[in-house]
């Protein structure tokens, strides 16, 4: 199975110049890339300038794919500032991150409105990254498990199984405090989450289709760190935010684990 690693380049950069720039960079080095998937999202307003490197680069494709940061659950209509997963598929996008701690923290997004998300995406047929992870506090609490079951049970609730095992669903974990920190997960934490993880998958959809669901690992990655959560974690791929920025290093992640 080939590891999953995702680019979530947040707000990131400021210009369309910029993104090409990275863009290009990226495709280049990873021209050769068989053993992993790499995809890329960008902020919504460069997808549309990205998907062009795609049709030009259809013969050499190396196994880059584009994604969304966020979507809107509706397909169409009165929702001022919104983008529809509808809009995201006939852009030429496969994956969305949905549910991410950012969106959750700043934007108030609430369990309920990550399972509309989930629900629109699987419907679309776009390929959904469910971001999960607890707080310091919450750490500190020892409440990672109920943190984990509430997430993860509220975002597939009242989504058939069947659905479910199709729609290329892989869920990143995500410690909210080893975001941008500097301060990755240890290894040992991320191994005893991703069982965890797949306890709670079980428990709620059955072996089968927890089978067929990727787990990621995200956190201040780096090229130092990222082979750990592939080889000594087991993660199936990771989720990857300010190393994504820095093509060089960047290109180090894919190729280390790969
Ligand atoms: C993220 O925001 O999903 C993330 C993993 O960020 P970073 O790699 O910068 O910690």
């Amino acid at each position: 199975m080939k590891s999953l690693i995702i680019a979530n380049w947040k707000c990131n950069p400021i210009t369309l110049k910029e993104a090409k720039q990275l863009f290009g960079s990226v495709r280049k080095g990873l021209r050769n890339v068989r053993r992993a998937e790499v995809v890329i999202c960008p902020p919504f307003v460069y997808l549309s300038n990205l998907v062009e490197f795609f049709s030009k680069d259809r013969k050499s494709q190396t196994g880059l794919k584009l994604g969304a940061q966020d979507c809107f659950w509706e397909e169409k209509g009165a929702f001022t500032g919104e983008i529809s997963t509808v809009m995201l598929k006939n852009l030429g996008c496969e994956y969305v991150i949905i549910g991410h701690s950012e969106r959750r923290r700043i934007f108030q997004e609430t369990d309920e409105m990550v399972n509309k998300k989930l629900k629109a995406v699987i419907k679309t047929g776009l390929k959904p990254i469910l971001c999960i992870g607890e707080t310091q506090e919450q750490k500190e609490k020892g409440k990672i498990g109920a943190v984990f079951k509430r997430q993860i049970k509220s975002a597939l609730a009242k989504i058939p199984r069947s659905k479910i095992k199709n729609s290329g669903l892989c869920i990143a974990y995500e410690p909210v405090w080893a975001i941008g920190s500097g301060s990755p997960c240890g290894i040992d934490q991320a191994m005893s989450a991703k069982l965890l993880i797949q306890k709670i998958l079980i428990s709620f959809l059955g072996k089968p289709v927890t089978g067929k669901i990727s787990i990621l690992y995200g956190g201040s990655v780096t090229s130092k760190n990222a082979k750990n959560f592939i080889g000594g974690a087991g993660m199936n791929g990771l989720l990857i935010g300010g190393a994504s920025l820095n093509p060089q290093e960047f290109i180090k992640i894919v190729n280390t684990i790969s």
